[in-house]
C-alpha cells in the first residue's frame, strides 16, 4: 500500500478511537487500562474508585492467633477485596430457608465489622447456578459481578457432596492498572438441607450463622488453619464466632491498600 495511504488510513483510526471514547478510556489515569478474557472475548477490568478513599477505616490488629490466606502478592500482603470499592453482594432465594436473609444478613455485618471493607446488598437475582460463574455479566452491567450467595443441595451442585455444609470464595483478578491483584466476584454456596438440619437442632442458629460467616471468609480471602478454637478450622466444630487468629488475618486483608481508579 501506498505509504502516504497508510499513514492516513493510521490517523483516521486514532481519530475514531480518540472520538468515540476508546483510547482514552485505554489511556486513561493510572496508565493503559488491564484487560481480561471473559466468555472469549477481551474484556476491560472495571474501573475502581475515582477518589482513593477507603469507605470505612481500617480495623487495627488487636489480636493474634492462627490465620492464613487464601492468596498473597508480591508484597507478600493478602489479596483481597478492594477496601475502596463496596462488595456489592445478590442473594439467591431459590431454595432458601425461611431464616436465610438474617442468616447472610448476620454474616456480612461480622465480617464487614472484623474487616473494615464495605458491603452493599444489591437485592435478589434469578441469576442460574453455574459451575464456571463468569466474574463480569451482562445482567449486573460492567463492573465486577457481585458476590452471589446462593442455595442448592448435594445433587444439583456436587461440591456439596457429603458433610459440606457450603463453599465459599473469590475470583483473584487484575487491578484496573499496574500488575496488582485484587479479589472480586465471589461466591458463597450453601447446601440448604444440611442447614436446615443444624437450624432444627437447640442453638441451631448460631451453628448456621457460623457456617456462613465461614465461608464469606474464604470470600474476602482467609483461607483454613489447623487451629479448631478458629472460625477457619476446616470444621466449625463447636466455634460460635470470630477467633483471635480469625480477627487478625481479617483485619489484615481489609488494610490493604485500594486500587488506582
Ligand atoms: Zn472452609
Amino acid at each position: 500500500m501506498n505509504p502516504v495511504l497508510l499513514v492516513l488510513l493510521a490517523l483516521a483510526v486514532v481519530g475514531l478511537l480518540w472520538t468515540t471514547g476508546v483510547l482514552t478510556t485505554l489511556l486513561g489515569v493510572g496508565g493503559p487500562r488491564n484487560v481480561i478474557w471473559v466468555d472469549g472475548r477481551l474484556t476491560l477490568v472495571p474501573a475502581g474508585s475515582t477518589d482513593g478513599q477507603r469507605l470505612l477505616p481500617a480495623v487495627p490488629v488487636t489480636t493474634a492467633g492462627a490465620y492464613a490466606f487464601e492468596h498473597t502478592g508480591a508484597d507478600g500482603r493478602p489479596v483481597g477485596y478492594d477496601p475502596c470499592v463496596p462488595i456489592r453482594y445478590v442473594t439467591r432465594p431459590v431454595g432458601a430457608p425461611p431464616e436465610a436473609d438474617r442468616l447472610i444478613a448476620d454474616a456480612v455485618a461480622s465480617i464487614q465489622a472484623a474487616t473494615g471493607l464495605s458491603f452493599e446488598s444489591l437485592g435478589t437475582t434469578d441469576e442460574p447456578l453455574v459451575e464456571d460463574r463468569a466474574p463480569i455479566q451482562p445482567r449486573y452491567g460492567s463492573a465486577w459481578a457481585p458476590v452471589l450467595f446462593a442455595w442448592s443441595d448435594a445433587d444439583a451442585s456436587p461440591e456439596l457432596a457429603g458433610d459440606v455444609v457450603g463453599v465459599g470464595g473469590s475470583e483473584v483478578v487484575p487491578a484496573p492498572h499496574g500488575d496488582r491483584s485484587f479479589l472480586a466476584a465471589g461466591r458463597v454456596l450453601l447446601d440448604a438441607p444440611d442447614l436446615e438440619t443444624i437450624l432444627g437442632r437447640p442453638g441451631g442458629y448460631a451453628r448456621a450463622r457460623v457456617v456462613v460467616m465461614h465461608e464469606l471468609a474464604h470470600v474476602v480471602g482467609l483461607d483454613h488453619v489447623d487451629d479448631p478454637t478458629e472460625l477457619m478450622a476446616p470444621r466449625t466444630g463447636a466455634v460460635t464466632g470470630l477467633g483471635p487468629g480469625d480477627r487478625e488475618g481479617l483485619a489484615l486483608i481489609g488494610q490493604i491498600p485500594c486500587a488506582d481508579s
